[in-house]
């Protein structure tokens, strides 16, 4: 349990007691969902709460809050709604997998691969004319099989 001893004007940090550190308290930041739980709230100086706090880009950032004797912190997806343990992400595993695999099979992405595979069909072609004026290949049949073969290595190392 520790106490509030306040809340930075614009909300976003919270200045927590701990007689641990010599100057007798630590500010913290919050993450998105703990600023909205703790302003819903109202949570002030003097409180009492139970929290959790994890290091998010360099800064001690709290990412579950409670207040004593007030309502749990309830964080849920802001996608499906399931219940998270804090308030870390705004969505769930689930929902951010997903968020993934859809940016991953966006237009934009889409189209890279597009131009990559054209990359590699080039460079397949430029080896096989290189292969056929070492007199390597002589059919068109020889040349059209070397392309494939070629073809798949390339976009395997682009792959891989
Ligand atoms: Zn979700």
């Amino acid at each position: 349990m520790s106490k509030v001893l306040s809340l930075s004007s614009k909300g976003n940090l919270l200045k927590i007691e701990d007689l641990k550190e010599t100057k007798g308290y630590i500010w913290y930041f919050m993450t998105e969902e703990v600023m909205k739980y703790v302003s819903s709230i109202g949570l002030t100086e003097g409180d009492i709460i139970e929290f959790k706090s994890e290091e998010i880009r360099g800064e001690d950032t709290i990412i579950y809050i409670k207040k004593q004797g007030g309502t749990v912190a309830e964080f849920k997806c802001i996608k499906c709604g399931k219940a998270l343990k804090d308030g870390k992400y705004k969505t769930c595993y689930n929902c951010s997998m997903e968020a993934k695999e859809k940016e991953q099979s966006s237009p934009d992405n889409q189209h890279k691969q597009d131009s990559i595979e054209k990359q590699c069909a080039l460079k397949a072609s430029a080896k096989a004319v290189a292969l056929v004026f070492q007199g390597r290949l002589t059919t068109p049949d020889e040349l059209a099989t070397a392309i494939g073969i070629v073809y798949d290595q390339i976009v395997k190392k682009f792959n891989s």
